[in-house]
């Protein structure tokens, strides 16, 4: 008997031995005289209807019987015979994706109403450190008509540290020489306070200067070095992301010997020190070489982390005295330097821009800052 024969009592009377009975499916169908496979007895039970109507087309969501031995029916399970849809976040039907284009339609013009494009500033309102900044962030995705610029994206770096990226980007747009773009994809904005609260790496910038005067700056012929002020301000930037990587490989270094460490005055002390005698390599060699003989020395001795790392630092400064010359022998050396630049060191946006594009210079990373000439 095939199922289109089978009478409404005769399924209802299946549907009872199967939940309410301990007979096996292929018992069952051999009592009602049906001839298919055990595993298609569910598809001959009339599904349960839900008291929920689809949206789209008002007809009662449906789910299957479930089977004896997960009896449990989900709010998910529940499902439109007419056009699939489902009662769930994630579902994917027409009338849902048609929703959602209209939803994020509708919050793109929130978007760019709430962000309409601001008006240009003169190449003259920009510092030279705003310069620098925005020519950093230029290496971001800047659109080939110069207009916009950005999202950052969160596996790259603009400045070699993380706060230091949020103080640039608040900067810039603050000073008005970029400002969230109207185009910013919905994603970039926390949903809880739609449009007014972004993530500054996700969002898209337009840029408020004329783009000729972006071509100057990304060219790296504004700032314009010929003038000593400029070129001594640069040479600070250069220090401080020198700095900054300093410190990075130190607490990197120390961290992969497990170490944890936050730098006191005598460790700043110390690396202005390094930055004004040795090049990012040398002072790098200072770092790697006392970290790695302190690490030796914990191991074998019986003493604690902390006073592992204070170690450290007195060791480094103490050779870091002696190579200047400081030292109760009074004899000055050059610390070796680094071979390579450690891979875990990332070239920052910033450092490029300074390095590359303004001092145009190929032996950053041997040559101590206050010795290049330009
Ligand atoms: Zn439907
Ligand atoms: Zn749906």
């Amino acid at each position: 008997m095939d199922r289109i024969k089978l009478i409404k009592e005769q399924i209802e009377e299946m549907m009872d031995e199967y939940y309410n009975s301990d007979l096996k499916v292929s018992q069952i169908l051999a009592n009602h005289n049906v001839n298919i496979p055990p595993s298609k007895l569910l598809s001959l039970f009339p599904p349960i209807e839900s008291d929920e109507k689809c949206p789209y087309c008002n007809v009662p969501l449906i789910a299957k019987r479930p089977s004896r031995s997960y009896p449990k029916i989900h709010k998910s399970d529940y499902f439109c015979p007419q056009c699939g849809h489902r009662n769930m976040d994630r579902c994917c039907c027409d009338g849902c994706q048609e929703r959602q284009q209209q939803e994020r339609d509708q919050a793109q013009k929130v978007i760019r109403t709430t962000y309409p494009k601001q008006p240009n500033k003169s190449l003259a309102d920009l510092s030279l450190e705003d310069m620098i900044n925005f020519g950093a962030l230029c290496m971001f995705n800047l659109s080939s008509d110069m207009t916009s610029v950005g999202p950052v994206g969160y596996y790259t770096s603009i400045t070699p540290a993380k706060d230091w990226d949020r103080d640039l980007l608040s900067d810039l747009v603050k000073k008005g020489f970029i400002s969230v773009s109207g185009l910013s994809p919905v994603e970039a904005f926390n949903p809880d306070v739609f449009p007014f609260d972004y993530d500054p790496r996700r969002v898209v910038y337009d840029i408020n200067l004329d783009p000729a005067d972006v071509q100057l700056i990304i060219d790296g012929r504004q700032p314009d070095l010929s003038v000593e002020t400029n070129l001594l301000e640069v040479k600070s930037i250069w220090r401080k992301i020198n700095k900054s990587l300093i410190y990075n490989y130190l607490l990197m270094t120390l961290a992969s010997f497990n170490f944890s460490f936050s730098p006191g005055d005598k460790t700043k002390i110390l690396v202005e020190t390094m930055l004004d005698h040795f090049a990012l390599s040398q002072s790098l060699y200072i770092v790697k070489k006392c970290v790695g003989e302190g690490v030796v020395n914990f191991k074998e001795g019986n003493i604690y982390k902390k006073h592992a790392v204070n170690q450290i630092i007195t060791h480094m400064i103490n050779y870091t005295n002696i190579a200047i010359g400081n030292g109760f022998k009074k004899i000055s050396f050059d610390p070796p330097l680094l071979p390579s630049r450690p891979q875990n060191l990332l070239e920052s946006a910033l450092e490029q821009y300074v390095i590359y594009r303004l001092l145009k210079i190929n032996n950053s990373f041997t040559s101590p800052i206050n010795q290049v000439q330009l």
